[in-house]
């Protein structure tokens, strides 16, 4: 069974209340290397998100991811704001005005995101950003196959394993690299964001199964 608009109008619901749930986290890991924005901006663009979605509802899972990203856009400063914003822009284009999202759209949609991201922030994996955790979600996600929850679920866990493998590493890219050797020893708080999200994303799809 494929993810409708309101299969996936129901995962942005909930990924609003681990953003909420999480918003400390991430503002505490900002704080060691950034500017301790993270948690508060992510919270802040999908507490927005929710009243959008009330006033008018989306009527395709594309229409919903774009919603989702005109509205980071647009509530959500720094640097994440506008990456999210392009990585579920791209997503959005890239299921187009399908009705139904299979495994294989969603896969195409998150590789669409990273490309977005990149194209956007010009990271590469080992600087200490996002694309940490989204590159090996990416191909886990191509290597899974199968039905939206199995396509989540391998992003998921390549995600957090990618997000950890920040820690050690010396930011190059974003805010965390103005302290140089000082951000080593620290989880990427971006990195966090989308390993949260993408665990709330396939916890969603497994439960909607
Ligand atoms: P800001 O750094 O402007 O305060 P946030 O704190 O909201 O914005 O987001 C910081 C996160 O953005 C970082 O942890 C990192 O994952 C991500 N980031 C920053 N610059 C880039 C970039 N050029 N490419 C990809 N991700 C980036
Ligand atoms: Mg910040």
């Amino acid at each position: 069974m494929g993810c409708t608009a309101s299969d996936v109008i129901a995962a942005l619901r909930a990924a609003a209340v681990v953003m909420a749930e999480h918003r400390d986290e991430l503002v505490n890991l900002d704080r060691a290397i950034g500017d301790a924005d993270h948690g508060e901006n992510m919270r802040r663009g999908f507490t927005a998100l929710l009243s959008k979605l009330d006033s008018s509802p989306p009527e395709t899972p594309g229409a919903a991811l774009k919603l989702l990203a005109t509205t980071l856009i647009s509530t959500v400063g720094g640097a994440a704001g506008p990456l999210y914003g392009t990585a579920f822009l791209r997503a959005a284009t890239a299921v187009g005005d399908l009705a139904e999202l299979d495994g294989a759209a969603v896969a195409k949609a998150l590789h669409a995101a990273l490309d977005g991201v990149v194209a956007r922030g010009k990271a590469e994996v080992g600087d200490k950003t996002m694309v940490d955790a989204l590159v090996p979600a990416v191909s886990a996600a191509e290597a899974a196959g199968g039905e939206v929850d199995a396509v989540l679920k391998a992003a998921a866990d390549a995600a957090a394993s990618g997000a950890e493998s920040t820690v050690p590493l010396v930011a190059r890219k974003g805010r965390a690299s103005y302290l140089g050797e000082r951000s080593a020893g620290h989880l990427d708080p971006g990195a966090r964001s989308t390993s949260l999200l993408l665990r709330s994303f396939a916890d969603s799809a497994r439960v909607a199964r």
